[in-house]
């Protein structure tokens, strides 16, 4: 069976390309019927936020991504945090030690440091130069009776390739003579994330990987690991990332917000899961779709490995979807307007405001537009009762006190008495009893309104 997984870093707010990333794996498992694992990779203890990985897991439940295992829900493989897992990364750490495939490596940052300098001066990418990789066993003993702590290196086979097929973007083959032996445990003792990252997916069963594009090259490194460990990897796709206005990967400084951010800005989690579905990955169906639909239009084989650009416009239009869709109680209580309605009258007010509504100040809006005193009158609003003249909200009021103050009583009234019709007479009445030029059907408002209120903003616009 298909297990994916979402492996975050906790070192701060989940943002929309991470959450797309989540959301990839959790469809693909969901589609194929298979586990969903959240393991939170926290071994570098220095960049570890211990909020982060709470606050993330709300995020992913407040979106409806649950995961089958991981924190909180245990599983086969437990325990799911990396900070947990290190007596098992240690047995891996002896057994590549005492096959040779690592040593250790006492190079300070600043050797390092010169070491990349020139071989950019050379012209050469910068890669480790190998400089512990030939120390004999009374040097790397003396260089530990010195007190230096050294970080754990994997040695690449020289002369091969490394070939492997991605899901996303096929054949893929990596040299291992371009590739430098990296660090696979750090001086502190803690894993690094090639490392734990490669073992964990073997140890959880993981077969399916779906991540961005920086971790491409990544993988011919994991892969020498676990093939050097006797472990096998998943399949690994690479998607495209998403980017900023500016083409630069999505981050705070071109627009990015967290999910927590959206979701206190009011927007709905169906809204963002159709709308990251559809970033990098094409969907025939072109309408709102709920998680197993989403699942059942996922394939790898449609997942983008061009850049996205992201795209706040299409954010809004899936928002607006999601408002249309959600069923009344969940609107009332997204919106927590009673106090802004008389008792009853929720229901009505918001199938006919609905289509107006992106977020919850919306909603606040046009309740009390409707319910509340007379509104305020916007520019445009003013402009249209003016140019319509006093004469005709005079005729209104009379009307309407004649007891014409449902909405087609008074249109029908007004147009038998002042000849106007069409949009030369709703516009005035629009802009008179909702203070705007533009905004829902009027009929199902101006009735919810009621005679006095509407008698009481046709007596201002005549004024
Ligand atoms: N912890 C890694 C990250 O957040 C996981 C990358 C991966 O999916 O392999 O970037």
């Amino acid at each position: 069976t298909v297990k994916t997984r979402f492996a975050p870093s906790p070192t701060g707010a989940l943002h929309l390309g991470n959450l797309r990333t989540a959301l990839f794996n959790a469809l693909l498992a969901r589609s194929r019927g298979g586990h969903f694992v959240l393991r939170i990779e926290d071994t570098d203890r220095e960049r570890y936020r211990p909020e982060a990985a709470q606050a993330l897991m709300g995020d992913l439940r407040w979106l409806g991504l649950a995961w089958q295992e991981g924190p909180e829900v245990g599983g086969p493989a437990a325990p799911y945090h990396q900070h947990e897992r290190t007596a098992i990364y240690d047995a891996y750490y002896r057994q590549l030690e005492a096959e040779g495939w690592a040593y250790p490596c006492f190079c300070t940052e600043s050797e390092l440091e010169m070491a990349r300098r020139a071989q950019r001066a050379a012209g050469r990418p910068p890669r480790y130069p190998g400089t512990c990789a030939r120390l004999s066993a009374e040097e790397a003993a003396r260089k530990r009776a010195e007190g230096r702590a050294p970080a754990l290196r994997f040695r690449v086979p020289p002369g091969e390739e490394v070939r492997f097929t991605d899901t996303v973007h096929g054949e893929q083959r990596f040299a291992t003579d371009e590739i430098g032996d990296f660090v696979i445990r750090r001086a502190d003792g803690t894993a690094a994330y090639l490392f734990s990252n490669a073992v964990d997916d073997a140890l959880m069963g993981i077969t399916d990987v779906l991540r961005g594009d920086d971790h491409l090259t990544n993988t011919p490194r994991q892969l020498l690991v676990l093939r050097a460990l006797g472990l096998s990897g998943p399949r690994y796709g690479h998607m495209g990332l998403i980017t900023g206005d500016d083409g630069a990967p999505l981050s705070k400084r071109n627009g990015s917000r967290s999910v927590a951010e959206l979701e206190a800005a009011g927007y709905l989690p169906e809204a963002l899961l159709n709308y990251l579905a559809r970033v990098g990955h094409t969907y025939d169906e072109a309408g709102l779709l709920e998680l197993d639909g989403l699942a059942a239009g996922f394939a790898p084989a449609r997942v983008s490995a061009a850049p996205s650009r992201f795209d706040a416009d299409h954010l809004r239009h899936w928002q607006a979807e999601a408002v249309m869709a959600a069923d009344t109680q969940r609107l009332r209580d997204w919106l927590a307007i009673e106090a802004f309605i008389p008792p009853g009258y929720a229901d009505e007010l918001l199938n006919a405001v609905r289509a107006n509504i992106r977020f919850p100040e919306d909603g606040k809006e046009w309740a009390r537009r409707v319910f509340g005193p007379p509104p305020a009158l916007e520019p445009e609003a003013r402009a249209a009762i003016a140019e319509a003249g006093a004469e005709l909200f005079e005729t209104a009021v009379a009307a309407a006190e004649e007891g014409y103050n449902r909405f087609q009583g008074l249109r029908a009234a007004l147009q038998e008495r002042t000849g106007r019709k069409g949009k030369r007479l709703l516009m005035p009445l629009r802009a008179a009893l909702t203070g705007r030029c533009s905004g829902p059907e009027l009929q199902p408002i101006v009735d919810l309104m009621g005679g006095e209120r509407v008698v009481e903003r046709l007596r201002r616009a005549a004024e």
